[in-house]
């Protein structure tokens, strides 16, 4: 599990499309046996799509605030409860 942190760290150059094909294939493949980082980049993946639909429609401040406290609580307590935090 050594390499989570870099794995968890490229997800989100991932996330913003800036990775190349052999990239994204070794981030699938630790994502294929790593269930932390798959939750952690469902996670993000859909704080994306939520952020891009809210984002149409003018996101209020608070809504942004709380999905970044959300992104920190996740990145200090990885392993805390282990579900998603409520927004
Ligand atoms: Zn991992």
């Amino acid at each position: 599990m050594g390499d989570c942190d870099d794995a968890v760290h490229r997800l989100y150059h991932f996330l913003d499309g800036e990775l190349d094909d052999r990239k994204r294939a070794d981030i699938k493949r630790h994502l294929d046996e790593c269930n932390p980082c798959l939750e952690a980049f469902d996670f993000e993946a859909e704080l994306r799509v939520v952020i891009a639909q809210r984002c149409r429609e003018q996101v209020p401040d608070r809504l942004r605030e709380r999905i970044a406290q959300a992104i920190q609580h996740e990145s200090i307590h990885p392993e805390g409860g282990g579900g998603l935090p409520t927004l």
